[in-house]
């Protein structure tokens, strides 16, 4: 029987609801949340990114702006932006978008926002708050898997949980939070003996590698669910005939590959379709949580500051 596809789009609008409601509670009490995102020069993926963030807080209802330095800025011009948006208190959270140009200092200017404004919790006080199970705020893509689970009824506690990859953005997190859910976790990366066997143990495998279609079926437990965070362009014709020939051939895909020169696929290849229990595809699975997390980040931020209730989702 084919996997059931776990559908991220849905959960994530699910979310937004959810939080735009809060939002239009605080309003009533005369708080309005707020986001600053800072964009450093012109990474066109950057503003691709920075532009959908700022669409989701309009449609939530949230404050935000957007302060674009240029590429030749200095780590010390930019730690004077974030002291600036750390003391003012119309501003909730603060997001420097990734990657910054190579002259500046990034794990200073991260280090440098206030951990209270850590909407993508990547500060090293969040990252203790989680390994502690304190409040705090968690990093988006990684809140967005269990959110992913929990909705849809999936459980963790007591299940073996398999991750791959651990950077400290996706990977780790994850790992933490699957931990503090009760799973059995084990992480691997790229030094992991025997990947295969090790990925088969997972009743939930969760990839975030970074490598098109690398999960193939003899990684997978029949039955598991596997969590794909994984976003890569395919623009090789070879690449995509290993992705999408055989078994696997989706007509979507080839008008899509023909007409644009490439498709956005994840860490696992669609074969796997055949064997798990539950999929998030791609795209339309982990991806749209990521800034439906990062709303609700910044409304938990506005509440935690101000010392009210947090708004409950999944207890992430
Ligand atoms: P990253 O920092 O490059 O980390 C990749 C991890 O995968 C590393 O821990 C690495 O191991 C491991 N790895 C690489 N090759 C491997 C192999 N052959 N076997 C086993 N492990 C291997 O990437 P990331 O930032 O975590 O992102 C991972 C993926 O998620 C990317 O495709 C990224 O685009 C995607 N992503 C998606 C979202 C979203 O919103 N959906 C958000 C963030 C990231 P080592 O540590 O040993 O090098």
């Amino acid at each position: 029987m084919p996997a059931r596809i776990l559908d991220g789009t849905r959960i994530a609008s699910e979310i937004r609801t959810e939080v735009s409601a809060e939002v239009r509670g605080m309003a009533l009490a005369g708080v309005r949340p707020g986001l600053a995102v800072v964009l450093v020069g012109h990474n066109p993926a950057s503003e691709i990114y920075v532009r959908g963030k700022v669409r989701a807080c309009e449609e939530v209802g949230i404050y935000s702006e957007q302060h674009t330095p240029s590429e030749t800025a200095t780590t010390s011009q930019l730690l004077e932006l974030i002291q600036d948006l750390n003391r003012r208190n119309e501003i909730d959270g603060v997001l420097v978008q990734l990657p910054l140009p190579a002259q500046v200092d990034s794990k200073q200017v991260l280090m440098a926002v206030d951990p209270a404004k850590d909407v993508d919790g990547f500060h090293p006080v969040n990252v203790g708050f989680l390994s502690t199970q304190r409040p705090g705020l968690v990093p988006c893509t990684p809140a967005g898997v269990i959110e992913i689970l929990m909705r849809s009824q999936i459980p963790i506690a007591g299940q073996e949980a398999v991750v791959v990859g651990r950077s400290d953005i996706v990977g780790k997190p994850a790992a933490m939070l699957l931990l503090n859910s009760n799973a059995t976790v084990t992480v691997c990366h790229s030094r992991t003996r025997d990947l295969p066997e090790v990925c088969r143990r997972g009743d939930i495998l969760v990839a975030a590698i970074g490598r098109a279609g690398m999960i193939t079926r003899d990684f997978v437990k029949p039955g598991a669910t596997v969590i794909d965070v994984g976003m890569n362009k395919v623009t090789d014709p070879a690449e995509f005939q290993r992705l999408f020939g055989g078994s696997t051939r989706n007509a979507k895909r080839e008008e899509t590959f023909r007409t644009k020169g490439s498709t956005l696929v994840g860490d696992v290849h669609p074969e796997v379709a055949e064997i798990a229990g539950a999929l998030t595809p791609v795209p339309g699975g982990v991806g749209p949580l990521t800034i439906a997390m990062l709303m609700y980040n910044t409304v938990k931020a506005a509440k935690m500051r101000r010392g009210s209730r947090i708004p409950e989702l999944s207890r992430v």
